[in-house]
């Protein structure tokens, strides 16, 4: 009997499945160039806004559509979301944010802390959010901000096991959440874990340009800076407040300056969080740690 290796080569059934092998490794060479991740540009910043805050709507929304932005609004039913429509979204806002191309992000329904004696109830917490975003035609939410930024190392498997593939935590622990005024680092992927992604800046009512300046401008070498907001203003929690020309002066220097603004689920398009991830969660911070106590120590000298 012959074989397909005896045939002559100008056997069509030969060039046939020569063809059909041409086709599968070309395929394959495209496939991999769709999942491979993009080197990141210098000036990369994430927009988060955190709370659900009707000002998200009224304030946020038309300005950074006017600069053609991305950015994340991190949804919980917490606080007094479900009477007080004055100050907090409806969901149907929250739709509308999602039509106009901004992520909706999981914030969990209560605004509940990921500290230990709360891991048990995280499952429940992230479905009811994601159970309102599919009534209201929202896609599932790839991202999560952790509510209050308070984190146990035992949330993480629970995140990831719910389909998320970044989590957006504060400034803590490398800085003090009280008295540092929303410092932080900027991410960088490898070595923070995605599901433990750090805010470069968490703006407070005393912040100006300097402030926004300082958070932003880390963001190059290959790493992002991830901002966090409240309410524009945030009357109900006042901690957290930005002031309108605040917030105008920022979003300004991003597009005077030539920022690339995207929201969290975007950095999918820089990062691959199944292969960028450290073997330990702690590394990285306690180098920063260490780093911030040596130049305090030099100060004080
Ligand atoms: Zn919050």
């Amino acid at each position: 009997m012959k074989t397909l290796f005896n045939e002559p080569l100008k056997n069509s059934r030969f060039k046939f499945l020569r063809g059909i092998l041409l086709c599968a490794v070309l395929f394959c060479i495209t496939s991999e160039r769709l999942v491979a991740v993009e080197p990141i540009p210098d000036k990369l910043v994430v927009l988060t806004f955190d709370d659900s805050v009707k000002s998200h709507y009224t304030v946020v929304r038309p300005l950074l559509m006017e600069h053609g932005f991305g950015a994340t609004f991190y949804i919980t039913e917490g606080f007094d979301f479900t009477e007080n429509k004055k100050s907090y979204l409806t969901w149907e806002e929250i739709a509308q944010l999602h039509k106009d191309g901004f992520e909706i992000g999981n914030h969990t329904r209560d605004h509940m802390g990921c500290t230990k004696e709360n891991l048990e109830k995280i499952e429940d917490q992230v479905e009811a959010i994601n159970a309102r975003c599919a009534e209201y035609g929202i896609p599932k939410p790839t991202t999560f901000g952790y509510p209050g930024n308070a984190f146990d190392e035992g949330a993480l498997p629970i995140l990831a096991k719910a389909g998320f593939q970044f989590a957006r935590r504060g400034g803590s622990p490398e800085y003090s959440y009280s008295k540092d005024r929303g410092k932080g680092f900027a991410y960088e992927p490898g070595n923070d874990h995605p599901l433990l992604v750090p805010s470069a800046g968490d703006a407070r009512p005393d912040w100006t340009l300097d402030d926004f300046k300082r958070a932003v401008h880390q963001a190059k070498e290959g790493n992002i800076a991830i901002l966090q907001f409240h309410g524009v203003p945030d009357i109900e929690h006042p901690w957290v407040h930005t002031s309108v020309e605040r917030f105008e002066e920022f979003m300004q220097y991003l597009k005077e300056n030539e920022y690339t603004v995207i929201a969290m689920r975007d950095l999918a398009k820089y990062v691959d969080p199944a292969e960028q991830k450290p073997d330990d969660i702690w590394t990285v911070i306690s180098k920063r740690k260490a780093k911030l106590a040596e130049e305090k120590s030099a100060a004080d000298e």
